[in-house]
């Protein structure tokens, strides 16, 4: 256990429900059912009857019943959430993530449990929408990465494959735009043809923005819109400001954790992933903002609202409800 599980909220079912309600109802509790906010008509009915949930409140608008998880990825899980803030915030710690076993043997639930929880907490962490690159007047770095296949194969030397032109064929490719020091945006693409590559730049990129990519011939055409500068990666890797240096280092830390710290990735599970790894380098914070683990652990508290998540949308399963 490290220091900071001693916060209640790690071990006191009343202080972690107390937390979420903190953040999720800063002026205090709202029907999930009618959207009713009138305190005068909402009553707390813990404690009335011994068969009462803690933390049960009743809506006199619409006569339902509802805690605070109602409505969000903790909604009818059986694990406590004192459990749930342990691993959202193992999670959001460091820079690679722990692994579904990390966190099955540092909190005390089943693998399969840790696994789902993981997959719960990454679509709450999910970006709902992207404002485009960049935020500042700063340049943009647009490349793709290919990940998958079989793990050994993994590690393929993005060069040699880009000259040879080996590789990628039973891989997922990742499309990726980065703002230097700023944020990062990625998405899962089918090809890296001209028309997908190039819809991406335009999703993610402002136009008129500088613009760095790479030599592949998908990017041609750009200088239109954009102030487009390639550098061509069979001469040199850095020319001057010209270079996807930024992205390559966020490449290969969601390289490294796949590999290392995740042991294996289901293509179909990619996306949540890429979830986990922008928002943990996103809110990385820098030296004039700093972001420590705490101010992630409460944006991660602050957006577990409104987001479900059932095993079934998860597996492609049915009928099991045991987390
Ligand atoms: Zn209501």
């Amino acid at each position: 256990m490290t220091a900071v599980f001693q916060d209640p909220m790690f071990y006191d079912e009343d202080k972690a429900r107390e937390a979420l309600e903190a953040v999720r109802w800063p002026d205090g509790p709202i029907c999930p059912h009618c959207g009713n906010s009138d305190q005068e008509k909402l009553a707390k009915i813990e404690g009335q009857k011994q068969s009462h949930r803690p933390g049960l409140y009743y809506c006199n608008e619409c006569k339902g019943q509802f805690t605070v998880t109602v409505g969000t990825v903790f909604e009818r899980s059986k694990v406590p959430l004192t459990k749930w803030w342990m691993a959202a915030h193992l999670m959001n710690s460091g820079k690679n993530g722990v692994s579904a076993h990390e966190i099955h043997r540092s909190i005390g639930v089943t693998y399969k449990t840790a696994w789902f929880m993981m997959h719960r907490i990454r679509t709450a962490v999910q970006e709902s929408s992207f404002v485009k690159l960049p935020n500042s007047g700063a340049p943009v770095e647009v490349d793709e990465t290919f990940i998958g296949g079989k793990a050994r194969n993994m590690h393929l030397d993005k060069r040699e494959r880009r000259i040879t032109g080996t590789g990628g064929k039973d891989k997922t490719i990742v499309f990726g735009a980065l703002e230097r020091g700023g944020k990062v945006h990625t998405i899962i693409v089918k090809d890296r043809k001209k028309a997908g590559l190039q819809a991406c730049v335009k999703e993610h990129v402002k136009a008129g923005a500088v613009l760095y990519s790479d030599a592949l011939a998908s990017y041609d055409g750009l200088a239109q819109e954009y102030a487009h500068k390639v550098i061509d990666h069979a001469e040199k890797y850095v020319d001057g400001q010209i270079h996807t240096q930024g992205l390559d280092n966020f490449w290969s830390l969601l390289k490294r954790g796949l590999n290392g710290t995740y042991v294996s990735v289901e293509p179909f599970h990619l996306f949540r992933y890429l979830d986990e790894q922008m928002f943990r380098y996103n809110y990385r914070g820098n030296r004039e903002h700093k972001i420590s683990d705490a101010d992630r652990f409460n944006m991660v508290l602050s957006q577990v609202a409104g987001k479900r998540l059932t095993y079934q949308q998860v597996t492609g399963k049915v009928g099991e409800t045991s987390f």
